[in-house]
């Protein structure tokens, strides 16, 4: 059930990350390893990336990079739309989930 839920989180953050500047996947998946998601597969994070881009938020290019090939994903117009919708609803949500409790 925790996987369901952080699937939504990883989600976001590799559109957050995609919107700075292109990524790929291994080096997205240390940057999640750095948030605490470490047990992240290839399996959940490829097709995740895949999942994106079917979906018209990511476009991706295999770029050769100091020898090595490496698919890089960049955000679209309409990911960068999607994430300013996510963004707002993440604030308001976080106000709520972790306004301070007496
Ligand atoms: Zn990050």
């Amino acid at each position: 059930m925790l996987q369901e839920f952080f699937r939504g989180f990883i989600r976001i953050h590799i559109l957050h990350h995609a919107e700075e500047a292109p990524i790929y996947g291994l080096q997205m998946a240390g940057e999640l390893a750095r948030h605490g998601y470490e047990n992240l597969s290839p399996g959940t994070l490829y097709p995740t990336l895949h999942g994106l881009e079917g979906a018209g938020y990511l476009v991706s290019q295999r770029t050769l990079d100091a020898g090595r090939w490496h698919r890089y994903y960049t955000l679209t117009p309409k990911g960068k739309e999607i994430l300013r919708h996510v963004r707002t609803k993440l604030r308001e949500l976080a106000g709520e989930v972790l306004e301070q409790r007496g």
